[in-house]
């Protein structure tokens, strides 16, 4: 591997909504790279289908979104953020109108065009701005093609970043992010970039979990990042599980949408009976954390790895109206929904917790952001309500941009940063340790530290995670390094804040469910989950 260095104003990590929408904000004044791992659409947002959140409708106010974020957050949201965040919604939604993304659109009785809202689980109106069925898609696709046509912008794809290089690693006082190295995957060299302000803007964690709704570049690598240059995380424990995820050998993280259940459809054991109504009088209809949490139960106690999801009582040609991704989708899997049940499982699909932010991004390390899913700014508390994780992602990427503009000037010099060492390591010849380890890791999380946890089974996860972290460590430390070793060693990190946080917790609240503590304390537990540098070696 050989080496290069390069410097920028600012770099931003990760390419989906919050990465690609603080770059256009800043490029105009200031110098930036962003660096990607995958293709730059490779991210949650390109698949998000629901939409943004915002405040859009004469009837509906800001007090409403918010007072619905604070229910759905269980006691831990930050007021301050909630209303700083909703205030924004509506301002943001111009400015991607602005950048050229098509809001799905209808016209009212007196003849005015305002925007089509959808309602989604938790808001007590409709108030969801979309873009069909394909919102995230669009959004990605229109701001990459402003970010492609920007000559202040510099893109690096396929290129992973590995670690923040800090003054701390430099011997020099006070601590300050000063730049990332950064893996080239197609050249197999390690870049050094350099940076006055760096961005975490890197997603999720939801391949932690043997299934997930997440594409496969989520796997928590600012987070893990943040915490190694010795950043503060918060509740990490919060994961949010979406019910129904397709189950085929094949089907990577396809959802099957809510909407399904609304219209009707069963959740039903392999013997084909119908469970819902042993756990909730709403049955198929009740909360997605009551859903998930009972599907959960049925494939513990019948040793089923999946249950089913049947619409085949309504009407093919409603099917076909309603549905046609979903049948598409299916039927290239050789599903007929029309005529037989959906083999489904639940996902992990969203992260409330992350690295501890404000609301302008700043990190508890200087000249590091975080910004988007990988950030806990404290607007979800205990469980995220849907569609508000764009907007948040939007917002803080505008007040983030705001504040790197107005601070940069001021940036201190630094020494230069010492190259990627790899003097001391060789080829690895035992890559099946990788492979195993990715495996064993999120199968355990799935079983031990999944949608109902005990602290019997946290500390079997702890115990397991120990191990994998001492046998990563010494890989990482004896051979070069690749894109999976990466990955793992990031994935094995958020995996250790998960189990250390829903320890800590010892309380069911929001999405954290435990079988040793099934209610809610809010005598002692009314309060975020802090971990800090040097809390556990
Ligand atoms: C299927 C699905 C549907 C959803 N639907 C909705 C919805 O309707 N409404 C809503 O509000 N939310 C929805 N969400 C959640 C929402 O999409 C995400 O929370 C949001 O898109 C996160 O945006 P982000 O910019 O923080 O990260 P992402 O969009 O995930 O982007 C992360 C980026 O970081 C890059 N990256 C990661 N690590 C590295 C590294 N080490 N080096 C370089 N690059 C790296 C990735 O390649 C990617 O480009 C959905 C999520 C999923 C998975």
């Amino acid at each position: 591997m050989t080496k290069s260095t390069s410097d920028f104003d600012v770099l931003i990590v990760g390419s989906g909504a919050s990465g690609l929408s603080l770059a256009l904000a800043l490029a105009d004044h200031v110098d930036v790279a962003i660096v990607s791992k995958s293709s730059l659409e490779e991210s949650a947002t390109f698949y998000a289908q629901g939409g943004v959140s915002a405040v859009v409708d004469q009837t509906d106010s800001i007090e409403s979104h918010v007072a619905d974020t604070l229910d759905a957050g269980a006691g831990l949201c930050r007021v301050d953020v909630a209303e700083f965040i909703v205030q924004r919604g509506r301002e943001r939604i111009e400015w991607l109108i602005e950048q050229g993304v098509p809001f799905t659109t209808q016209q009212s009785p007196d003849g005015s065009v305002d925007f089509h809202l959808t309602r989604e689980g938790g808001h007590s109106r409709r108030r969801v701005v979309h873009a069909a069925d394909a919102t995230g898609r669009v959004i990605e696709t229109t701001l990459i093609e402003r970010v492609r046509a920007h000559p202040g912008i510099s893109i690096f794809e396929r290129h992973m970043a590995v670690d923040l290089v800090t003054f701390a690693k430099l011997g020099v006082t006070p601590d300050r992010c000063v730049g990332a190295y950064v893996l080239d995957l197609d050249r197999d060299l390690v870049r050094t970039i350099g940076a006055k302000c760096c961005v975490l803007a890197t997603g999720g964690a939801g391949k932690v979990y043997l299934y997930t709704s997440n594409p496969d570049v989520a796997t928590g690598d600012g987070v893990a990042m943040a915490w190694r240059a010795g950043c503060t995380v918060s509740n990490m424990e919060f994961v949010q599980f979406h019910p129904t995820c397709l189950y085929h050998p094949k089907a990577k993280s396809f959802l099957l949408t809510e909407a399904l259940r609304g219209e009707g459809g069963y959740l039903l054991l392999e013997s084909g009976e119908r469970f819902m109504h042993r756990f909730d009088e709403r049955q198929e209809l009740a909360p997605r954390d009551i859903v998930a949490r009972a599907i959960d139960h049925e494939m513990k106690r019948t040793g089923s790895d999946h249950v089913y999801l049947d619409v085949t009582h309504k009407p093919v040609d409603f099917l076909t109206e309603h549905f046609p991704t979903v049948l598409e989708k299916c039927a290239s899997f050789g599903i007929d929904i029309t005529s037989m049940p959906i083999p489904v499982v639940p996902a992990a699909h969203y992260f409330c917790g992350g690295v501890v932010t404000d609301v302008r991004g700043h990190t508890t390390l200087p000249g590091l952001y975080a910004v988007g899913e990988v950030a806990c700014t404290g607007l979800h508390g205990a469980n995220r309500m849907a569609s508000n994780s764009l907007l948040e992602c939007l917002v803080i990427a505008e007040a983030a941009a705001a504040s790197i503009l107005s601070t940069i000037a001021e940036t201190p010099s630094r020494p230069d940063i010492p190259v990627w060492d790899e003097s001391q390591v060789t080829d690895s010849d035992e890559e099946i340790v990788v492979a195993h380890n990715w495996d064993e890791l999120r199968r355990f999380m799935w079983d031990y530290v999944g949608i109902v946890r005990s602290s019997k089974r946290l500390e079997r996860a702890r115990n397991r995670v120990d191990l994998l972290h001492n046998e990563i460590s010494e890989f990482y430390g004896n051979f070069r390094i690749s894109g999976d070793l990466i990955e793992l060693r990031n994935l094995v990190q958020v995996a250790e804040l998960i189990i250390r946080s829903a320890l800590k917790r010892r309380e069911s609240r929001g999405l954290h469910y435990t079988l040793d503590y099934p209610s809610r304390d809010d005598r002692n537990y009314a309060r975020d989950t802090t971990l800090r540098a040097g809390d556990f070696s």
